[in-house]
């Protein structure tokens, strides 16, 4: 049985990845050439988007989002507690309110009649998550969106390959994030992308990631050296060295998630039966991209407590995650006036669930071994019961 020590996810890179990495730094541009256009196009392709625009970061991506959405002091926009802090505190980079709807207790993401009930005449976007890569109820999200005069910007970091009703995330969406951090499906070591089918919001994120400039004014007939800063921007480009990885790494982005559901298979074949083990839901309108596999354990039912399965796995070397402590639980967010208890399904989840490892390059060994680690902690619960 295996030994080494397991993460909750991991990146998997091939000789394919590292010559084209290096290809990069024999070439003239370590930013800004050719990489750039060839990864934003090759996940606006992949993702069937009209636009794809590459960042630094994906937090990067969502603040640029949050901007071209126009989004600025005094605005609202309604988002998850399940989430990564990043998704709320875009919002909060550009001097609007986080608003937190609770989530459904079900996929784990926004629970629309929640985000209807959080809206008020200040709230501009609607920022659903693609929790562990379910995606969110992104038609009644849009159709909501459409009757507010909101716009829905998609925080798809964790769901790159889903498809909602046979459409693939990063299509659906006004705007939709995708983040290249190693964790996530894809690794450029760090990076990001926001992928619209829009030509206004496109333009206002390519701006917003060069300082605001706008590169092809009327003077640069004239004056070839001519370039215009007509916003406030930043500097959120990715390199080409992250890009070259990026884009060959999507090269093999099918293999990729059939792996991952592969494993999502084996995973509820193997552990449905263990009592008060709660497995990932899966809608029959989406194909899940399992970024993250989260059980969750009902303590009554299974006499376990989270904290003990937790660190039980812990010592057997299975590097198992949280996702997530809900975001207004944060002491910064208790600091700008939320409270534990306002969201109960989010808050309860927190408490049971643990994310067990899932990536490209999970082996059958692995799998086993926290299988069969999950299953001895379980029949010793027996003997004590
Ligand atoms: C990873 C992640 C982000 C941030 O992406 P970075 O590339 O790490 O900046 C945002 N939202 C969610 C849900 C994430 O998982």
């Amino acid at each position: 049985m295996s030994q080494e020590s397991i993460p909750y996810s991991r990146q998997d890179i091939r000789e394919e990845d590292i010559e084209a990495v290096v290809s990069v730094l024999r070439s003239d541009f370590l930013t800004g050439g050719t990489q750039l256009d060839f990864f934003e196009s090759t996940v606006a392709r992949y993702v069937g988007a009209k636009h794809a625009i590459a960042f630094s970061s994906g937090t990067a991506a969502l603040h640029a989002a949050v901007a071209a959405a126009g989004v600025g002091a005094g605005d609202e926009g309604i988002t998850s507690p399940n989430t990564f802090c990043a998704t709320a505190n875009s919002l909060l980079y550009q001097g609007a309110r986080p608003v937190f709807a609770d989530i459904r207790s079900d996929s784990l993401t926004l629970d629309v009649d929640a985000v209807a009930a959080a809206i008020t005449d200040k709230t501009k976007v609607i920022l659903p998550v693609d929790y562990a890569g379910h995606p969110a109820d992104l038609d009644e999200l849009m159709a909501l969106a459409q009757k507010q005069g909101l716009i829905v910007i998609e925080d798809a970091c964790h769901a790159i390959g889903a498809t909602y009703r046979n459409r693939r995330v990063g299509s659906v969406s006004h705007m939709s994030i995708f983040s290249f951090h190693p964790v996530k499906h894809i690794a450029a070591g760090e990076g990001g992308m926001v992928t619209t089918n829009d030509d206004d919001l496109a333009e206002k994120c390519r701006r917003f990631r060069d300082h605001g400039v706008n590169r092809n004014t009327p003077q640069m007939a004239e004056e070839p050296w001519h370039y215009a800063m007509e916003s406030l921007g930043h500097n959120f480009r990715l390199d080409e060295m992250s890009c070259a990885l990026g884009a060959s790494q999507m090269q093999r982005v099918e293999e990729n998630l059939s792996a991952r559901r592969h494993w999502a298979k084996k995973y509820a074949e193997a552990l449905g039966d263990l009592e008060g083990l709660v497995l990932p839901f899966e809608s029959s309108d989406v194909e899940h991209a399992w970024h993250l596999y989260p059980i969750r354990i009902d303590a009554k039912k299974s006499q376990l407590e989270r904290q003990s399965v937790f660190k039980a796995l812990r010592d057997r070397n299975i590097r198992v995650q949280v996702h997530y402590i809900p975001v207004h639980m944060h002491p910064y967010y208790q600091e700008l006036g939320w409270r534990v208890g306002q969201f109960p399904i989010a808050e309860e989840v927190y408490q049971q669930t643990l994310s067990l490892p899932m990536f490209h390059a999970l082996t059958p060994g692995q799998w086993e071994h926290v299988v069969n680690e999950l299953k001895e902690i379980w029949s010793q619960r027996k003997c004590h019961v």
